[in-house]
């Protein structure tokens, strides 16, 4: 099981610019964290531009990463995802991802953010496979702790996984390997 801090970084980012300025055919703007992508203003983004932005009004999310969204996005609603997101570790965000890349995610009241609560109730973990996960399983509830050495290495891995999958969802994890969810 994959427990160490993912190789890329995954904190959620946004390039927020000036709606005013690229409609003017100029493109101002800069990266910054998504959680506070709310609280940064037009001087922020004009910072170091040389520009003028007394005429100008409303800033826009024009590119992101680590956020599971396609396309643009209203600063506001970038600063409640990157939130939302900071709720659990960096290093289930890969999965919190994929669960809601996925579209098959438990959304929280009737918005579109993953409730995290089941998230956590549901995420068993990154493996290389699934037959990883149904094995690291069948040790921590005994499943053959009381079975003769002679006997257990006849046990039927491939068909008691086959059936166990049945109740679970994987992923892929971008990073290689499965993110395993309960269906519960
Ligand atoms: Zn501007």
């Amino acid at each position: 099981m994959t427990t160490t801090t993912p190789a890329t970084d995954t904190t959620p980012r946004v390039w927020i610019g000036c709606l005013a300025c690229y409609n003017d055919g100029r493109l101002v703007g800069d990266w910054f964290d998504a959680a506070s992508a709310d609280e940064v203003t037009l001087a922020d983004v004009h910072e170091g531009s040389g520009l003028d932005y007394a005429e100008c009004e409303e800033l826009w999310v024009f590119d992101h990463e680590n956020i599971p969204v396609r396309g643009e996005l209203a600063p506001l609603t970038a600063a409640v995802w990157g939130k939302c997101l900071a709720k659990v570790d960096e290093h289930l965000r890969p999965a919190l991802c994929a669960w809601v890349e996925s579209g098959d995610y438990i959304a929280e009241g009737n918005t579109d953010l993953p409730s995290i609560s089941d998230f956590e109730e549901r995420y068993c973990g990154a493996w290389e496979n699934f037959r990883e996960y149904a094995e690291n399983l069948a040790d921590d509830i005994g499943l053959l702790a009381d079975v003769p050495e002679e006997i257990a290495r006849y046990f039927d891995w491939q068909t008691w996984s086959r059936d166990l999958a049945m109740d679970y969802s994987t992923y892929d994890d971008p990073e290689g390997g499965v993110f395993v969810f309960r269906v519960l």
